[in-house]
């Protein structure tokens, strides 16, 4: 079955929810190796959004919901990861275009947009130790899984499993791109905060389509 407006809005919801829920992990994994505002950052960002999914007009697609989270993220997240996460959702609404409902082909696509936005922007390469590796996993992961018919709530789970082990294995990397660059070696030995909410937002947007 597709994924349209319902599962949009629920997953957006459910982001806010697990943002919020792991807001003190990713603060702490951004002070090993940044600045220590990343799940601020984010919480601040979803919270915002929140209260303006109520004002949807009827009939609205997936794809106005995740150009509302794009805008909302945008004005409020700030620092690296409000523009880069911004894009993402920005690319992944043009994605979803118009559709109603979003089978596993239009997952994998919207997840191509996503991670090429945020590979646009930012230019880190897989490895650098960024959030791309949590994102690429993902869609290599939900491309495979698409193109042998999987469905759409098939796709997240596949790309969701990825990206939490792509998160994970940033662990050992010398951080190439942001803040954590600054390290240098000393960024070895951390996972990168940016995967970890990338992979956190994947998994909630797997149960919303699992529910
Ligand atoms: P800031 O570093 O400005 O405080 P955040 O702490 O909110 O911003 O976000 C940091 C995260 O942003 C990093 O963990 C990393 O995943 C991601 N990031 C930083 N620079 C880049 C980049 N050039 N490309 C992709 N992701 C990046
Ligand atoms: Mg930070
Ligand atoms: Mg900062």
């Amino acid at each position: 079955m597709g994924l349209d407006i319902t599962w949009a809005v629920d997953w957006v919801r459910r982001s806010a929810q697990v943002i919020s829920e792991h807001r003190v992990e990713l603060i702490t994994l951004d002070r090993e190796i940044g600045d220590g505002d990343h799940g601020e950052n984010m919480d601040r960002g979803f919270q915002a959004v929140l209260p303006k999914l109520d004002d949807l007009a009827a009939g609205s697609t997936p794809g106005d919901v995740l150009k509302l989270v794009a805008t909302t993220l945008i004005s409020t997240v700030g620092g690296a990861a409000g523009p880069l996460y911004g894009t993402a959702y920005l690319k992944a609404a043009a994605a979803a275009g118009s559709a109603v409902s979003l089978d596993g082909p239009a997952i994998a696509a919207i997840l191509t947009a996503a991670r090429d936005g945020v590979v646009a922007r930012g230019k880190a390469e897989t490895g650098d130790k960024t959030m791309i590796d949590a994102l690429t996993p993902a869609v290599d992961a939900a491309d495979a899984a698409a193109a042998a018919g999987v469905d759409a709530a098939g796709v997240f789970a596949a790309a969701a499993d990825a990206a939490e082990a792509g998160a994970l294995a940033t662990e050992p990397l010398v951080a190439r791109k942001g803040r954590a660059s600054y390290l240098g070696e000393r960024s070895a030995g951390h996972r990168d905060p940016g995967a970890e909410s990338s992979a956190l937002l994947l998994r909630a947007a797997a149960d919303a389509a699992a529910a």
